[in-house]
Parts: structure tokens; C-alpha cells; sequence
């Protein structure tokens, strides 16, 4: 079978049922532990929007109201400037909201190394990756920063393990886990998004993703037992 990774996206409190809580986020967590409980996975990846306070996506930082666009100083060449979403101050460093959900840790920390490893369930791989942690750029895909001017560790923990296929799901669907599953592509994974097992911000933006998401080449499945049948074929 392929080396397949499992990439929960940012499911924090924040985006369950705090300050920029996503409708219907709720009921992806059953889906998503159904999904790490699977014994398929050779590595799992939880990202964590992790903001410092004032952070440059917050519209308190300006004095706006959230949900508008404006356009702020590219952070490598200033005299230029990029388009910044604004939002509710969120998953700021330290605050509950900023915590991944307790079951989806749970059940990812007993997939940890040592936990139940054996010869015939070898352990997986488990990272959290933290994005979005510096204080003039905004950071929406596990890969990278926004605009790309950085890239988190991620790729090259998934070539250290031989990755060859990935399957997301998490928060929120137009947003981070869009630019994960691009950025996925953009590497060269085989990549499945799990629709059942995501919520979107705003249904118009989130069937824009989707689309946009089999262009890319995603293969879009909608429950996590259609991923696994999938990836056991
Ligand atoms: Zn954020």
C-alpha cells in the first residue's frame, strides 16, 4: 500500500465554537477521530493556527470590522502590497480557542510512537504543525505561508517519511484546508479531501474550493469509510 498521510486541519476550539466558530464544525469531529482511528495511516499531521496577539489577519489590529479584505505590505518586498482577509482575533497563542479539539488529540496521541507500536501495527508518525505564528504574515495551508514566503517543516517531514499520498480533512474547507490540498499537489502528493469530514466559512466560497480542488487533481470522496476503501484498494 502507498505510504498515506493523514492531515487534520486546525481543528481548534476557535473554529468549533469560539470567536470564529464554523457551522457545522461540531459534527466533523466524529468523522475525522473515525479517520484516525484507522490502521492505514503511516503518519499523522494535526496543523494548529497558532497567532500571536495583534496578529496581521486580525481585524482589531486595524480597527475594522472582520470578514473585508484590505491589503497590507508584502512582508519580503514592502513597496508592494497583498490581499490579508480579515478576521475575529483567533487560535491566539496560549487561549483555549488555540487548542486542537481533546478527541482529535486523543485519538492522534494514541497513534504516537511507542503508544501501541508492534510488529504487526508498526507506530506512526505524529507532528503537530503550527502555522501562522508570525506576526506580519498570515499562513492558511499547512505547507507554507501565505504568498510564499516561508514554508513550514511539513514537506520535508513528509519526504523524510516517503510519503506518497495524503488525505485531509478539518477547518475550514475554503480557506486552510484548500490550501493545504493545493499545496499538496503543488508537492506532488496523491491527495484525497473527505467532504464529510470538513466545514467551510461561507457555502458560496466552500463550493468554489471544491471545484477548484478536483482542477488541482484532488480526488474528492465524501465520508471518511469512501477514504478508506480507497486507499485499501
Ligand atoms: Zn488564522
Amino acid at each position: 500500500m502507498k505510504k498515506t498521510a493523514l492531515i487534520v486541519v486546525d481543528v481548534q476550539y476557535d473554529f468549533i465554537d469560539g470567536s470564529l466558530a464554523v457551522e457545522g464544525a461540531e459534527r466533523i469531529i466524529d468523522p475525522i477521530v473515525h479517520l484516525i482511528e484507522a490502521d492505514c495511516w503511516s503518519s499523522i499531521v494535526l496543523s494548529q493556527d497558532f497567532h500571536p496577539p495583534g496578529h496581521i489577519s486580525f481585524a482589531s489590529t486595524y480597527g475594522k470590522e472582520p470578514l473585508q479584505e484590505v491589503r497590507v505590505p508584502h512582508p519580503i518586498t514592502p513597496a508592494t502590497t497583498v490581499p490579508q482577509m480579515l478576521w475575529p482575533d483567533h487560535c491566539v497563542q496560549g487561549t483555549h480557542g488555540a487548542e486542537i479539539h481533546e478527541r482529535v488529540m486523543a485519538a492522534t496521541r494514541a497513534k504516537a510512537p511507542g503508544s501501541n507500536a508492534s510488529v504487526d501495527t508498526p507506530a506512526v508518525n505524529v507532528v503537530v504543525i503550527q502555522k501562522g505564528d508570525h506576526a506580519n504574515l498570515d499562513g492558511y495551508s499547512a505547507f507554507s505561508l501565505n504568498h510564499y514566503v516561508g514554508f513550514t517543516p511539513l514537506v520535508r517531514k513528509m519526504g523524510s517519511w516517503g510519503i506518497e499520498r495524503v488525505v485531509i480533512c478539518g477547518l475550514a474547507t475554503d480557506y486552510c484546508c484548500h490550501a493545504t490540498a493545493v499545496d499538496a499537489r503543488k508537492f506532488g502528493f496523491e491527495t484525497i479531501v473527505v467532504t464529510d469530514a470538513m466545514r467551510g466559512v461561507n457555502p458560496d466560497s466552500t463550493a468554489r474550493a471544491l471545484e477548484g480542488l478536483s482542477k488541482w487533481g484532488c480526488v474528492l470522496v465524501k465520508s471518511p469509510s469512501d477514504a478508506l476503501e480507497l486507499i485499501a484498494r
